[in-house]
């Protein structure tokens, strides 16, 4: 039998860590998950997961840069599921190094995959959420939205500029709700991209305490389970023993 409460909820960056996380515990919550990454092996696996828990999930292959594969993916999931209810904007890098080390290439990425594909991601659904006169766009940002570390400038400037994005959004409507959920460090593959040896060495120093991306999940659940008058504007999730 279908929940009455069920959504239609697209997950990008569904292929580890927190977006993984994520798509487990929509799919647990009884709603329809499209999970969206490039590693399609692992949203494979992740989809047989869920099926086999009697949960729902596709998956389909969206690197959050490209525009064009978040149409395809938004079309897929409207003729499968008939609409879109949420959005996790979850994909994201953190090539992290000193500006000083001039990696120019990994400052584009950054600001291609955690600003410009959270900008896709909202174009491509905002239409069908208006048509829909609902909608919830959930964005994970990080603590570095809220303070600037060493060596992670640009990718601060992202998260921030994620907030302030999420934050504009959310005063354009009386009838979208817009969540930002900023983790602190959380066990995931996100530091393998450092490139830089001494921001490798800081970082692991900074992530020595970890919580699971689980907690992230039920915060996600949280601002979706409230009432469509509530909006949960941000949420900061971090472990209890960590200084950061
Ligand atoms: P992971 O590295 O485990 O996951 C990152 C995900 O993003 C992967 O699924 C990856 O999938 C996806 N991704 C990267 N580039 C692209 C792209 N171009 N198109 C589509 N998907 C992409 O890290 P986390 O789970 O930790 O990171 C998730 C989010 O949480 C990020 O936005 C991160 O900044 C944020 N965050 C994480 C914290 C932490 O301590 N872990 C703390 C604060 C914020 P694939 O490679 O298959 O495409």
């Amino acid at each position: 039998m279908q929940n009455a409460h069920r959504k239609v909820v697209i997950v990008t960056g569904a292929s580890s860590g927190i977006g993984e996380a994520v798509a487990l515990e929509m799919a647990a919550a009884g709603h329809a998950v499209v999970l969206g990454a490039r590693r399609t092996d692992r949203l494979s696996d992740v989809v047989r997961r869920i099926g086999v828990a009697g949960g729902t999930a596709r998956a389909w292959r969206l690197d959050v840069t490209d525009p064009a594969d978040f149409a395809s993916a938004v079309a897929a999931t409207l003729e499968e599921f008939g609409t879109v209810d949420v959005i996790v904007n979850n994909a994201g890098v953190m090539p992290l190094s000193a500006l000083a080390a001039l990696k120019t290439a990994e400052w584009n990425t950054m600001v291609d995959v955690n600003i410009k594909g959270v900008l896709n991601g909202i174009a491509a659904v905002l239409p069908v959420m208006q048509a829909n006169g609902s909608g919830h766009i959930i964005n994970i940002a990080s603590i570095g939205a809220h303070q600037v570390y060493l060596t992670a400038a640009v990718y601060c400037a992202t998260k921030f500029a994620v907030r302030a994005i999420s934050d504009g959004l959310r005063q354009e409507t009386d009838w979208l709700r817009v969540t930002v959920i900023s983790p602190g460090t959380v066990t995931s593959e996100l530091a393998e991209s450092i490139t830089d040896a001494t921001a490798r060495a800081a970082m692991a120093e900074f992530r020595k305490i970890t919580i699971g991306p689980e907690a992230i999940a039920r915060a996600v659940r949280y601002a979706i389970d409230q009432p469509p008058d509530v909006d949960v504007s941000e949420i900061v999730v971090r472990p209890t023993a960590s200084p950061h």
